[in-house]
Order: structure tokens, then C-alpha cells, then sequence
């Protein structure tokens, strides 16, 4: 009697409630999938997609990530009629301003991102100026792309696993998965919920941790290279003329700021941040952060900070910058969504859709994964990866 209420069967288990989870479970429920969500975390969407600059955009360098985010921001864009959420996207463009040394690869990129027909422009410094003002030393050109935006992934995460829900998947919260094995054709995963161990049963297993995705494919001995990676993001206080600045990136240094309500939200990528779980903010690279983002917005000097509305979060990285996703080679039955090296939230929707097909038709076939499965690594001919990093 025990056993049996301590065993959840189903056709799919997902692990991980964040936005990738949430979308593959809305994809897996609309192909007839009955589908159990584990999350270890109290609510959804409180790992790395609650804490995320929230940015879509076109402007990768490779053609499948643009086709990823074109995808994605189509579904955002036309989300309330299908969830009854609003997705919160609203289109405030990304503004990158490129050196002369970065130019020759960016504009390469801008020709992918036409080729995919995305949207972007080529401005001069000077008619950059008129999205954010900034000091043009050292900007050769710069791209706009009026599309690209932000969306609430708090929300966009719980529109999913409502529609998901409804149609009879169950989410598990305070369910962490401690261990996984595979007998038979059938994935056993145990999971502490509360004090006691719990067994789910299914055929198939989605690994869509995030930055977790490495520790949770060795509970069931499985490679997977994912890291988390410490990224801060600074808060200032309410500006005098509030203004929704797309996200502007200064390629140079990798400082990027853009608007949020009556505030200003800013940061920089630490090169130096060594892997690891480690928490909380450096408030020494604030510093850091500042000497390259005021000699470029010097109108930042007039900004107050608001150290309480800054965060921090983790980026889920990859050894190339790009997810890993689809059937992991070693297992039977297991697929991975995960390792979206700090820009999951824009890739989500689309992924959801095709790791769906992964699981339902036996290979993804909308989009051509293969630039992002797990063989790539022991292919010595790739590419480096992404190039478009924030
Ligand atoms: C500062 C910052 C800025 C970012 N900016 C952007 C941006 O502008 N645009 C963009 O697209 N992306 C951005 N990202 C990246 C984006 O947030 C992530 O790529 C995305 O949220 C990944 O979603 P996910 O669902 O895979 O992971 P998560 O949201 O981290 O979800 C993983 C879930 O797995 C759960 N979990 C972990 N271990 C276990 C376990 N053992 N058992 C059960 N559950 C478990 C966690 O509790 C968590 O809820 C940013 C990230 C950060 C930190």
C-alpha cells in the first residue's frame, strides 16, 4: 500500500520548472504525453529564468540559434491567445555597438541573421544615438534589431505549465531529484519531497535542470558538461527621464545596460568568475563594471544605484556557448535540455516544441539540431560555438 502511493507513473518526467521545463511540458502534454514536472524549488521558475536580464533577440551568429529566437519571439509575441497570459514581450530592440576589430565576424552574422530572415539594421554611431545616447570613441557600427525585446519569464514559465496542467500534467514542487536508473526500458528517478523518498516511473526522462543539468545527469551516471556560472546584474534607482533603452551592448567590454520601468538595469560578464555554486553579489565587480560602462555612458555618472533591486543568478554554461539538447548518446530514453550558457529564456519556446518531436516522433525535425547535440564535442572539425555572448 505504501509503495504503491510513493510510486507516480507516467509517460515523461521532466526535471526542472524553470521556462525550458515549463515549455517542454506544454509541448509533450499537447502531443498526449502524460507528464510529471519535478522541481526541488518551492514555486517555478526560480532558478535561472527568475533571475535573467529577460532579453529576446536575433542577433546570434549561428543560423540556428537566430531560427531559435525567431521562433521564440513569434510564440511570445502571439502568447495571451493561446495561454490567456501575457507574455510581458515587448519589443525595445537590442542595440550592439561593434569596435572596427569586431566588425568583419558582426557583420558576417548580420548576413546570417537576413538569410534566416530575421530584421536588423546597420546604423552608424551616429544614428545609433538616437535608441541610447552613448560616447561613440572606438564604435565603428552598430545593429538594432526592432524586434528583438524583453519578456517576463515568470509569467511566460507559468502560462506554460497552466496550459499544461489543464490537460493533465502534474507538477511536483519540493521534489528533488537525488537519483536515476534504468531497467527494462523504464527510468526509475527518486526524488526527497518532503522528508521521504518518492519513486517516478516512465519511459522517457527530460533532463531541463539548467544549471543544475550536470548534477542531475550523474545521479543516473551520465555525462553531460554543463557548469553554472555566477552573473551579476545591477539595479539603479528610478531615473529622472525614465526611457526603455533597448539592450545596449558595448562589444568592446561587454557592458550592456537597458531600461526597466523607471530604472536602469546593467552588467558585465566576468570573465575571470571561476565555476561553481557559488552565491551572492561580488560588489567588487561592480567597480569593475562601472569603468567600462561610464566612459560609455557617461550619462550613468548621474544614476543612483539601488544595491537591494540587484541580483544575481547562474549561467548554465556549455564548453562552446551552446545548449546541449536532444537524446544523450549513452542512455536509452533520456534527453537534455539544458546548458543555454545565458540565453535560455529567448530559446525555450522553440525548444519545447522540438524536443517534443525528439521524444514523440524520435527526432526533432522542424529545426536541424545537430549543431547542438551531444556529438558535436567529438567531432574535431567544429566551430567554436557562439560568438554573440552577452
Ligand atoms: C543574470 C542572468 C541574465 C540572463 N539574461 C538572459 C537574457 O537576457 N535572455 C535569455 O534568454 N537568457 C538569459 N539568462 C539565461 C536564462 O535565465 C537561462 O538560460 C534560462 O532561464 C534557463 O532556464 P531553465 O528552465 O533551463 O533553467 P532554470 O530556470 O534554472 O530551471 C531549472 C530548475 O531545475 C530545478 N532543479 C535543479 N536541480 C534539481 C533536482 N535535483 N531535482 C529537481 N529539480 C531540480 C531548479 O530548482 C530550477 O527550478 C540569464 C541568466 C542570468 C543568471
Amino acid at each position: 500500500m505504501l509503495a504503491s502511493r510513493m510510486t507516480h507513473v507516467s509517460d515523461a518526467v521532466i526535471i526542472g520548472a524553470g521556462i525550458v521545463g515549463a515549455a517542454i511540458a506544454y509541448r509533450l502534454t499537447e502531443r498526449g504525453l502524460h507528464v510529471r514536472i519535478l522541481d526541488a524549488a518551492d514555486a517555478p521558475a526560480t532558478g535561472s529564468t527568475g533571475r535573467s536580464a529577460a532579453g529576446v533577440r536575433v542577433q546570434f551568429a549561428s543560423d540556428l540559434n537566430v531560427r531559435l529566437s525567431l521562433a521564440g519571439i513569434e510564440e511570445y509575441r502571439t502568447f495571451e491567445a493561446v495561454h490567456g497570459l501575457p507574455s510581458g514581450y515587448r519589443p525595445q530592440g537590442y542595440l550592439f555597438l561593434v569596435p572596427e576589430a569586431a566588425w568583419p565576424a558582426h557583420a558576417r552574422a548580420v548576413e546570417v541573421q537576413r538569410a534566416a530572415g530575421a530584421p536588423v539594421e546597420v546604423l552608424t554611431p551616429d544614428a545609433a544615438q538616437a535608441h541610447t545616447p552613448f560616447d561613440p570613441a572606438g564604435v565603428h557600427a552598430a545593429t538594432y534589431g526592432p524586434i528583438d525585446g524583453v519578456v517576463d519569464p515568470h509569467q511566460v514559465t507559468t502560462g506554460y505549465l497552466r496550459t499544461a496542467r489543464r490537460v493533465g500534467a502534474t507538477l511536483h514542487l519540493r521534489t528533488r531529484v537525488e537519483r536515476a536508473r534504468h531497467a527494462a526500458g523504464t527510468w526509475r528517478v527518486e526524488a526527497v519531497s518532503e522528508g521521504r523518498t518518492e519513486t517516478f516511473e516512465a519511459p522517457l526522462v527530460v533532463n531541463a535542470a539548467g544549471a543544475w543539468a550536470g548534477r542531475v545527469a550523474a545521479t543516473a551516471g551520465l555525462p553531460l558538461a554543463v557548469e553554472p556560472v555566477r552573473r551579476m546584474i545591477f539595479a539603479t534607482g528610478p531615473v529622472a527621464a525614465p526611457h526603455p533603452y533597448p539592450l545596449t551592448v558595448d562589444v568592446a567590454s561587454g557592458t550592456y545596460l537597458r531600461g526597466e520601468g523607471e530604472r536602469l538595469l546593467f552588467g558585465r560578464s566576468d570573465p575571470d568568475q571561476a565555476p561553481g555554486f557559488v552565491e551572492g553579489i561580488d560588489w567588487a565587480w561592480l567597480d569593475a563594471t562601472l569603468a567600462t560602462a561610464l566612459p560609455r555612458f557617461p550619462w550613468m555618472e548621474a544614476v543612483g544605484l539601488d544595491r537591494g533591486a540587484s541580483w544575481w543568478g547562474y549561467y548554465e554554461v556549455t564548453p562552446d556557448h551552446d545548449a546541449i539538447l536532444g537524446r544523450h548518446p549513452d542512455a536509452e530514453g533520456w534527453i537534455d535540455a539544458a546548458g543555454f550558457s545565458g540565453h535560455g529564456v529567448q530559446h525555450a519556446a522553440m525548444v519545447g516544441r522540438l524536443i517534443a518531436e525528439e521524444a514523440v516522433d524520435g527526432a526533432a525535425h522542424t529545426l536541424d539540431l545537430a549543431p547542438l547535440r551531444h556529438a558535436r564535442f567529438a567531432d574535431p572539425g567544429r566551430d567554436g560555438g557562439e560568438t554573440h555572448i552577452v
